[in-house]
């Protein structure tokens, strides 16, 4: 390609709006546009990485025995209502109307369609398992589209699904997908940890995440420094040992103690002199079947992933003061569990063993002091539903836990029987019995993956591609386009290159080299190939992007020279 033909609209400015690196140097560098909030247009450099990071996942999941198909975006509403989500997934699909009034949505997932495709074909457990996937657009109205390719409401997703016969079945196919996976992100060359991951109320199900670990990511990724551990999950299922405080007392009676105005837990902790963990947070929910008591240690967080999962409740919302106020007959700071009247309590498994706590007495301006559960309240269910992050201790070695922020590329699912129990997929076994298919899913952020890349490759001079998803491999420049014998070898080495088949890009504009180098280093070739001085020895300077290490190479060897630094990544 010759860049003075190419539509590669580099950018002086960094638009206001975008808030991380990707985001910027991907309209920068001439690579997106943006259509609508959410709706990027990906110009022919981003098809290109595109293409790249497709054909890897391709050839990995054909590898694991996947086959490709392609379903269709448009989907009827009646598949959607008999698998319940219609009514549950909320405004995030996009829904529309045909011209006869029938209601259809655009894909933001495909389970609903390819189980109900399975299920015409499916007849006898011969044809299990079966693995199918496809790499298409995916359309979710977010409530916060942002960050350019990282949240959008139109965006390319690989989504793999895995029909089985029973359990054993789908560990294999899960196990098969996660190795993938593996592969596909090392081969993108990036720095990734698959963790640990919530998969919701369904309850019994396994999923992992695949984390790119950056700091503009908006997960966390909790994991053990321990060499031999290597315990890692999402912020949102990590466990942690838990602690507790006090145990070595016996249990004192309880009094109540005046805390004018003390509503927050350092102010209380100040006040009476005592370090937060022995202080009990109450915070009430709102949830669709009443509401919900959660309490957790003074120094911990509530889980709302967690509650929600051992509670089973729908939504869950932190009530208002006015709610606070009709429960407790108090204002919010002085919630606490001694005669509280709630529809469900959990309790924290640190706090159900904690001896003489501080807790809100549900009366303004005063605690208790030495309240004991089981004595002094009953809770409804005792389990983990506190925040595990950095500094809390590894449930499985001791070590102190550490914390990054990660970007999901990608999340491996095993979903059991849900949508074949509902959409009614079943197949014949050995003895002829109707039984129910084991379905797994598994997605990867297609062109999140891109914008991921260049949040982990980049520097202040643009983008620095991994070799194996650039979107050139090489920029030939010519340094002096007056210069008859640097113009011809420059177009010598662009057409060697390419023989040796090698992408390579051929900055032919008659600009100043200054602002072809910044070009080449914005858009983020890994080699540069300056064509100057030299050319009349036949030799050229051979640039690695990453690390600016530059080379004199003769003509002849310039192939292999590429393909050695290439190699490096
Ligand atoms: P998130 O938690 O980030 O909203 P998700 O859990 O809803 O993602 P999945 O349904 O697991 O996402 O989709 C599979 C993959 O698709 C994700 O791992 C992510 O890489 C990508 N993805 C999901 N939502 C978006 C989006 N709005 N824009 C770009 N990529 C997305
Ligand atoms: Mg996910």
């Amino acid at each position: 390609m010759r860049l003075s033909q190419y539509l590669v609209p580099t950018l002086r400015e960094v638009p206001a709006e975008a808030e991380i690196i990707s985001h910027q140097l991907l309209l920068r560098a001439g690579f997106i546009r943006k259509a609508a909030s959410g709706v990027y247009t990906y110009l022919p450099l981003a098809q290109r990485v595109l293409a790249r990071i497709k054909a890897i996942v391709q050839e990995e999941m054909d590898r694991a025995g996947g086959q490709e198909i392609l379903l269709p975006i448009i989907q009827p509403a009646e598949l959607w209502l008999e698998s319940g989500r219609w009514n549950v997934y909320g405004p995030e699909l996009f829904r529309l109307k045909d011209r006869h009034g029938r209601d259809f949505c655009l894909g933001p997932t495909h389970e609903e369609i390819i189980t109900d495709l399975v299920k015409g074909d499916l007849r006898s457990y011969k044809q299990l398992p079966l693995l199918l996937y496809q790499i298409q657009n995916k359309y979710r109205d977010e409530r916060r589209p942002r960050f350019g390719l990282m949240r959008g409401r139109e965006f390319i997703m690989k989504d793999l699904y895995s029909f089985d016969r029973d359990e054993a079945g789908l560990d294999v196919s899960y196990r098969k997908m996660y190795d993938a996976y593996t592969r596909i992100f090392e081969r993108c060359g990036l720095e990734f940890r698959p963790v640990e991951a919530d998969s919701g109320p369904i309850g019994g199900s396994v999923s992992h995440e695949f984390m790119v670990l950056a700091d503009s990511g908006e997960g966390t990724v909790v994991y053990c420094p321990d060499a031999g551990c290597r315990y890692a999950a999402n912020i949102e299922k990590a466990v942690g040992k838990p602690i507790f405080s006090g145990t070595d007392e016996e249990p004192s009676p309880r009094e109540e103690v005046i805390t004018p105005g003390m509503k927050t837990v350092e102010q209380v902790t100040a006040f009476l002199g005592v370090g937060a963990d022995r202080l009990v947070k109450t915070l009430l929910y709102e949830t669709p079947d009443g509401v919900v008591a959660a309490l957790v240690r003074g120094d911990r967080e509530v889980n709302e992933i967690k509650l929600q999962n051992v509670t089973g409740v729908e939504r869950l919302e932190l009530a208002d003061a006015e709610i606070i106020r009709r429960v407790t007959q108090a204002p919010v700071g002085f919630t606490g569990p001694v005669g509280l009247d709630v529809e469900t309590m959990v309790v924290d498994e640190e706090v159900a063993n904690m001896v003489n706590c501080i807790t809100g007495a549900n009366r303004a301006d005063a605690h208790y002091r030495n309240v004991n559960p089981g004595r002094d309240f009953r809770p409804d269910i005792v389990a983990d539903i506190r925040v595990v992050d950095e500094g809390q201790v590894c449930a499985r070695c001791g070590a102190s836990l550490k914390s990054r922020r990660g970007i999901e590329v990608g999340q491996v699912f095993k979903l059991g029987t849900k949508y074949s129990k509902s959409l009614n997929l079943t197949y014949l076994d050995e003895q002829g019995g109707e039984q129910l298919v084991v379905m797994g899913c598994y997605g990867i952020g297609v062109s999140r993956t891109m914008a991921a890349a260049v949040e982990q490759n980049y520097d202040t001079d643009g983008i620095i591609w991994p070799a194996s998803i650039a979107p050139f491999k090489v920029v030939v420049v010519p340094v002096n386009t007056k210069d008859q014998v640097q113009t011809e070898l420059a177009e010598k080495v662009y057409r060697d290159l390419w023989a040796a088949g090698i992408d390579t890009m051929l900055d032919d504009r008659t600009e100043r080299p200054g602002v072809k180098f910044k070009d080449a280093d914005l858009v983020g070739y890994p080699v540069r190939v300056t064509v100057g001085k030299k050319a009349a020895d036949g030799e050229v300077e051979v640039l690695r992007r990453r690390t600016r290490e530059m080379h004199v190479v003769p003509v002849a060897n310039l192939a292999e020279a590429v393909r050695e630094v290439l190699a490096e990544g």
